[in-house]
């Protein structure tokens, strides 16, 4: 799509008519990198509800039509709900590069985390470019991010987003918009501001100030360093995982063919930053918290009080399959359980398991081996 030349992208046709495009434009951008194609290619890795679809609109419109690129953008994700894992494509080239390309973005300049238990269940390093660079939205520095992706050659940042967000009354998107400017090396603040200001302003005037806080609190907090002469593994080459079945092979019925695919599913991922966090000490036993609860994470035993009575008693929660909705400690009369800004191996630490003999086994059914 041409910002001033061709038909633009639909996304930004529906905000922008190409002749106004023209009239933003200040000065061209010169791209620090492209790939084979002449495209520099981001990637943002997120779950559904933190707004990485909008995020990368946002910086396609400010790449073209006030920066005087060429790009698009689009976004995938599978079912359309909150916590399922969304990946937002932008590439931008020169102005005069037709982009005749709408394929996912298999090799990137640039990766941005939303969320950081990605991490653990998406190959968010898969195809990064050797001199490229990957930022995740976390409470660590940028080298125990580094040592948590297996130290990867490449740039590495860190931004607290959510902590931003929470203290801006903004989300985790608008943050991350100003780490993935800082850290792209040529994408200027002023003009995602102006998208920004465009978009959010015109339709929530009262939430523009603190999101132009968030963002440019991203800008600034982000830590970034360069681990490329320290590394140990080279991001590989992007993937893509064909479906086992597809609609002509697919067994009848609609059977789900992975065994055992409820207990050992992993929800985690879905948590936005808080959850539950148990107080055995002030528990009384009585069970609302399960009541409400819509994935079953309470875990129960029978045991024997001091008088000889059996009783059954909550243990804990199983972190595997809470999705981090906090309606449990809505319903809990004793302030037994408390909402917690989730930390890096937390929910590890304090686990109770659901289904201890199935410990060990992955996704698919097959057993870990250390
Ligand atoms: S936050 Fe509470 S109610 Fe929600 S999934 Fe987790 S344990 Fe269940
Ligand atoms: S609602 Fe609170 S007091 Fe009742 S069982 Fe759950 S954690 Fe314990």
């Amino acid at each position: 799509m041409h910002a001033w030349q061709g038909p633009p992208c639909p996304q930004i046709l529906t905000d922008t008519a190409n002749s106004v495009a023209k009239t933003h434009i200040k000065s061209r951008t010169q791209l620090p990198q492209t790939d084979n194609q002449g495209f520099f290619g981001i990637r943002l890795e997120s779950i559904g509800g933190l707004g990485a679809h909008v995020a990368g609109q946002i910086l396609a419109q400010a790449g073209v039509l006030r920066m005087g690129l060429n790009g698009a953008n689009f976004s995938s994700y599978g079912s359309e709900k909150k916590g399922s894992p969304v990946k937002a494509y932008v590439r931008f080239c020169a102005a005069e590069q037709e982009v005749r390309t709408s394929s996912p973005v298999d090799r990137p300049h640039l990766v941005a985390v939303f969320h950081e238990g990605l991490v653990r269940t998406e190959p968010v390093l898969w195809g990064l470019l050797p001199e490229g660079a990957i930022i995740v939205n976390s409470l660590r520095s940028p080298s125990q991010v580094w040592d948590g992706l297996g130290r990867p050659a490449a740039k590495v940042g860190a931004v607290n987003a959510l902590a931003i967000a929470v203290e801006e009354s903004s989300r985790v998107n608008t943050v991350m918009l100003g780490a993935v400017a800082r850290a792209s090396g040529f994408i200027k603040p002023e003009a995602v501001k102006e998208v920004i200001q465009a978009t959010l302003g015109e339709r929530y005037p009262q939430l523009l100030a603190s999101n132009l806080r968030a963002f440019d609190r991203g800008f600034q907090e982000l830590a970034l360093e360069d681990f490329s002469h320290a590394a140990a593994a080279v991001p590989q080459n992007y993937a893509r995982h064909a479906p086992p079945f597809g609609y002509l092979d697919a067994p009848l019925g609609g059977a789900v063919m992975n065994p055992g695919n409820t207990a050992l599913k992993d929800l985690s991922v879905s948590r936005n930053g808080f959850l539950p966090a148990f107080h055995r000490e002030r528990c009384v036993d009585c069970a609302l918290c399960d009541l409400v609860c819509p994935d079953f994470c309470f875990v129960w035993a029978v045991e024997r009080k001091g008088d000889g009575v059996e009783a059954i008693r909550l243990k804990g929660i199983d972190y595997q399959f809470c999705k981090g909705c906090l309606k449990c400690i809505d319903a809990c009369p004793t302030l037994a359980l408390s909402t917690e800004r989730e930390e890096e191996g937390y929910a590890e630490r304090h686990s109770v398991p659901l289904f201890p003999h199935l410990q060990g086994f992955s996704q698919n059914g097959e057993r870990h081996h250390h």
